[in-house]
């Protein structure tokens, strides 16, 4: 039988099909001729269908269990808002991480940790327990600040800073939360810092913040201000307005939990109560009121 070289040829011995197939041996060499089975081909074809299959199957897998790794998974958020026995009081920045530094306002590092630590003493005194993140000018890693709120069970975490801003004329209160579970906390917080003379509303926002984003318990961040700006930024400077700040947010903390008109610490503060006294290093650019002059 005369065949073409690159041709393969059928043949069919008692029903098993048969094909021959001419091999090259080398260039310009003659052809052997190779016998295969046809089942075996089928089955041949039928192991690189399914590898294919299995490969492709295995690399959604990988892909789906990276994307599983990139993507956090959410926290759980136990909904303790009216139920918490303990306040983890959280000032941000501190140590080599200042906040922000800017020309009208104190660095944020030092106002925020004296608005958390005069909270801190309000909430003390309504019965609460409290834990402060830090107390003194220290640096605390997020992870940590983490690890310290969700040790509080039946807690609920607030975070005090003061803003910052390019534009000088932004000023303003905003108020955070990432569960739903801490929006009512944060509402409350935002709507009582309202209730002080001039307070713009620059709304009540949910964030990706870490402190907020890992809790599991309501969180919230509240910036007391923008140190960029001049009214915000001066007003900062005054003891008197940093323990009006802390006092609407202990207000708002407590009638969170145990209903409005509950907190007496405004009217105590107002009856001569010594204020919180304040041991920062820095001073103010003038005013006898300031921070760091007492
Ligand atoms: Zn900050």
């Amino acid at each position: 039988m005369w065949v073409h070289k690159k041709q393969a040829v059928s043949v069919k011995i008692n029903t098993v099909q048969f094909r021959l197939q001419p091999v090259c041996r080398g260039p310009g060499g003659s052809s052997l001729w190779t016998v295969r089975n046809a089942v075996a081909d089928k089955l041949l074809l039928f192991i690189t269908k399914m590898s294919r299959r299995f490969l492709r199957i295995l690399s959604a897998g990988l892909l789906t269990a990276l994307v599983g790794c990139a993507t956090e998974r959410e926290t759980l958020v136990n909904n303790t808002s009216h139920t918490f026995r303990t306040v983890v009081v959280d000032a941000g920045h501190g140590g080599k991480d200042s906040g922000a530094v800017r020309r009208y306002g104190p660095p944020e590092k030092v106002v925020a940790l004296d608005v958390a630590k005069r909270v801190d003493q309000k909430l003390r005194e309504s019965q609460l327990e409290t834990v402060m993140t830090r107390s003194t000018d220290v640096f605390i890693p997020l992870d940590q600040r983490v690890a310290i709120e969700n040790s509080q069970k039946n807690s609920v975490f607030v975070s005090i800073h003061f803003n910052d801003s390019r534009r000088r004329g932004v000023h303003g209160f905003e108020t955070y939360y990432h569960s739903p579970a801490a929006y009512a906390l944060a509402q409350r917080i935002q709507n009582k810092l309202l209730d002080l003379p001039g307070a713009v509303n620059r709304g009540v926002h949910p964030a990706n913040y870490r402190v907020l984003r890992k809790a599991t318990y309501p969180a919230v961040l509240v910036e007391c201000g923008y140190l960029s700006n001049r009214g915000d930024g001066s007003s900062a400077w005054s003891e008197a307005y940093r323990d009006q700040l802390a006092d609407k947010i202990a207000e708002a903390i407590i009638e969170e939990r145990f209903g409005t008109g509950v907190y007496q610490g405004a009217s105590r503060t107002a009856s001569g109560r010594p204020a919180v006294s304040t041991t920062s290093p820095w001073s103010s650019p003038g005013s006898s009121s300031s921070l760091g002059v007492h």
